[in-house]
């Protein structure tokens, strides 16, 4: 089945997420002026669901104007699964050659889903609620001072067209520093291409770098087919995932990133 390129034109600017006016002092976890952060060239960070909130709300509300709209005898959280299970199936696919959008992606996995459900529909207004999530996604509660603490430079690496991860970073004021999309490398987490292509781009040693994301399956995974250290953020309330793979360290929140990169800091200096 071959479907049409869908194009989302831009949000207008999201006026509910403001730039910090400042950022704690967090010298108290570590002195970036006199303990050089050694053992870590640099941190891999993914974006949605792990500095952001995860995208549930997004798409059940999809879901909730799709099943009014056509009077689907289904509840919004299980069409959401149904949804998502063609979705992620789709995504899996789509890596190099097979490479599209994920915006594309939502379109051709939601016109499947409700195909089997015996229903022609246009995916955009429904996927335009996923399209406003990534271009102005709420960002976690600790998400700024966490980044502004970390003594090592960081890198996002995501699984979502670039222009709506620029325009996420750019809304929210998130300091980092580079990113690396799904888009630009034709890969998606966690086919391993995307992050080598973040390693040439930091010029970070494998061996140095810490990928952290909130999913088993595409961050804990990808980053082992990479051959990376990995961090687990496993929230309270997260998604399911469909993940079994093990991490190298497991965090209740980012705070746990500062505390994990803190220690290395600390044991580099104490030289065990
Ligand atoms: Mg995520």
């Amino acid at each position: 089945m071959v479907l049409p390129r869908f194009v989302f034109t831009a949000s207008p600017r999201c006026d509910r997420v403001s730039r910090p006016a400042e950022v704690p002092d967090f010298r108290w976890l570590h002195d970036a002026a006199t303990v050089p952060p050694m053992q870590l060239d640099g941190v891999f960070l993914d974006m949605y669901g792990t500095l952001t909130t995860g995208d549930k709300a997004a798409v059940e509300r999809a879901c909730r104007h799709l099943v009014a709209d056509f009077g689907l005898a289904m509840t919004p959280p299980e069409l959401a699964v149904f949804w998502g299970d063609r979705f992620f199936a789709m995504l899996e696919e789509a890596s190099h050659a097979r490479f599209r959008p994920l915006a594309q992606l939502e379109c051709e996995s939601l016109v499947v889903s409700m195909r089997e459900l015996g229903i022609s529909a246009e995916p955009e207004p429904y996927v335009r609620h996923l399209v406003d999530y990534w271009r102005c996604p709420p960002l976690q509660p600790e998400t700024r001072e966490v980044l502004a603490a970390l003594p090592v430079p960081t890198c996002i690496v995501s699984n979502v067209d670039t222009d709506d991860l620029r325009t996420a970073v750019d809304v929210t004021g998130l300091r980092v520093g580079g990113t690396v999309t799904s888009e630009e490398t034709r890969s998606y987490k966690p086919d391993a291409h995307i992050f080598e292509v973040a390693l040439q781009r930091t010029g970070w040693r494998r061996d140095r770098v810490i990928h952290v994301g909130d999913s088993l399956h595409s961050d804990v995974g990808g980053a082992r087919a990479a051959g990376l250290r990995s961090a687990w953020v496993n929230r309270a309330h997260r998604i399911h995932d469909v993940g079994t793979d093990e991490p190298d360290h497991e965090l209740a929140d980012l705070w746990g990133l500062l505390q994990l990169v803190a220690s290395e800091v600390r044991a580099r200096k104490l030289g065990t």
